[in-house]
Parts: C-alpha cells; sequence; structure tokens
C-alpha cells in the first residue's frame, strides 16, 4: 500500500466523520478561551512540536516548489501577497525586524570573520570564525601549512627521540643513532644483537600511506634479521622506560 493511503474503507471513514460534524460534535458551540489558545500556542512551539527538526528531503523540496510553480502558471494558486502593499508603519516593522537579526542578533550567526596573520610569513588573511573554531585558519596558504607541517613535526620527533635516548643512556645500553641500513631505511636507533629502535611522531605515522610505507620496511628488516621495535609518540611520551623494558625484555 503506498504511503499516506488510510487503510480504513471510505465508506466508513465518511460515516464516522459525519457523525461527528456539526451540531453532534462534542465541542459543537464551543470556543477556546484567550488563555487556552494562548496555552495550545505554547505547548506546540519549537522543540515541544512533533515536526521539530524534521525536514523534507531536498527531493521533496523541491517537488513541492515545482507544483507551487505550476500551479501559479495554471492560476489555480494566487501568490499570498498578490495585489497587497504593505503600509509604511508595516514596512518600518519590517526593516526594524530585519535590523534586529542581522549579524550576532541572528540566531543562525556563526561569529562573522577575524582577520588573522599567518603564522609563518605573517600575512594578513580573512576567516570565518566557524573555520578557526575548527582549528582550522592559521595559515595564509597550503605552503605555509606545509612549512609549519614539517618545522612542527621535526620538534616532536627530536623531542621523543630524545626521550628514548636518555633512557638508553641512563641503562648503559650502547646504540648508534640515524643509522641507515642500506637500501631499507634510516633506523632511529641501532643497538647490539640487530635490535632496532623507532620512534615515531603521531601525526606522521598515523596517516595510511605512511603506515604501509613503515610495514614493509619492518618486513625487510626482518628478512635481514633485525628484530625492530617501533613506539608511538604517546607510549614514549607516556613512558620511555617501559618501552626500553619491552626491548630489554624486562617485566614483559
Ligand atoms: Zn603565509
Amino acid at each position: 500500500m503506498p504511503k499516506g493511503v488510510s487503510k480504513t474503507p471510505k465508506e466508513t471513514s465518511w460515516k464516522r466523520s459525519e457523525a461527528q460534524r456539526g451540531e453532534k460534535n462534542h465541542r459543537f458551540g464551543k470556543h477556546h478561551s484567550e488563555e487556552e489558545k494562548q496555552n495550545l500556542s505554547e505547548s506546540l512551539k519549537g522543540e515541544k512540536s512533533p515536526h521539530f527538526g524534521n525536514r523534507f528531503s531536498a527531493e521533496h523540496r523541491k517537488k513541492i516548489s515545482e507544483t507551487r510553480k505550476r500551479l501559479f502558471i495554471e492560476k489555480k494558486l494566487i501568490p499570498p501577497n498578490l495585489g497587497k502593499t504593505f503600509s509604511e508603519e508595516l514596512k518600518n516593522k519590517l526593516r526594524k525586524n530585519h535590523a534586529d537579526f542581522k549579524g550576532e542578533k541572528h540566531p543562525r550567526w556563526k561569529g562573522g570573520e577575524i582577520r588573522i596573520n599567518c603564522k609563518i610569513c605573517g600575512k594578513e588573511k580573512t576567516f570565518p570564525v566557524s573555520t578557526i573554531k575548527k582549528g582550522q585558519g592559521k595559515f595564509c596558504s597550503q605552503k605555509c601549512f606545509s612549512i609549519w607541517n614539517i618545522k612542527h613535526m621535526k620538534k616532536k620527533d627530536t623531542s621523543i627521540e630524545l626521550a628514548v635516548e636518555n633512557e638508553l643512556k641512563r641503562r648503559g645500553i650502547p646504540y648508534l643513532k640515524q643509522v641507515p641500513i642500506k637500501g631499507i631505511a634510516l633506523v632511529d636507533f641501532l643497538l647490539p644483537n640487530k635490535i632496532i629502535i623507532q620512534a615515531d611522531g603521531d601525526y606522521w605515522h598515523s596517516r595510511k600511506k605512511n603506515k604501509g610505507k613503515d610495514i614493509s620496511q619492518d618486513t625487510e628488516l626482518y628478512f635481514k634479521n633485525y628484530k625492530v621495535f617501533r613506539f608511538t609518540e604517546t607510549e614514549i611520551n607516556k613512558s620511555a622506560k617501559k618501552c626500553i623494558n619491552k626491548v630489554m625484555n624486562i617485566g614483559n
């Protein structure tokens, strides 16, 4: 059965409606008091309305709009404002309303725009506040963003490498730093017995493309009898000691 079609036979529903028409209706002659009207209206406003948050689909809206247009052309539907002119009083009221809802006063105000200096080159650029709230809008261009990215990443990587290095030093474990393994990779730390420690910056190594690179690198190293330990920035920042424990097989 198509949507919106009642299962009740037409005759029955007609009889039902007939039984409640006019004087037979239990509310015949009764009117809501002003207060009741107010209450009814209030009880269905905004969030309380059963239709609150419901939206017609774009397709349905288009359909409505097209039907209205067709009916206007066929002169079956009269535009509600046809032939009406607004009085000066109403015009002023509308103007005032419009001013009241402008900019910040509008319920859907997103915060306007802010001028911001690029973090890298210092050039001024305007961004919508919504972009800034998302954590974007710090750079004037993609180029400046990449420059910042490289600088920032290096700084982070060195800080976690330093944490690992300090822990190795503390335990008196001999190591070599930034060792190129022939044709495979540049590894962060090489320890005796072909043990490798890689300190991975979260940002760089969480990227899908780079993850794949890491895995294929590890596999190649494995076939050359290296033992690779990979630690993320989070792990190292939490406890470099625990990371090295894992490598040395202590407590795990
Ligand atoms: Zn810039």
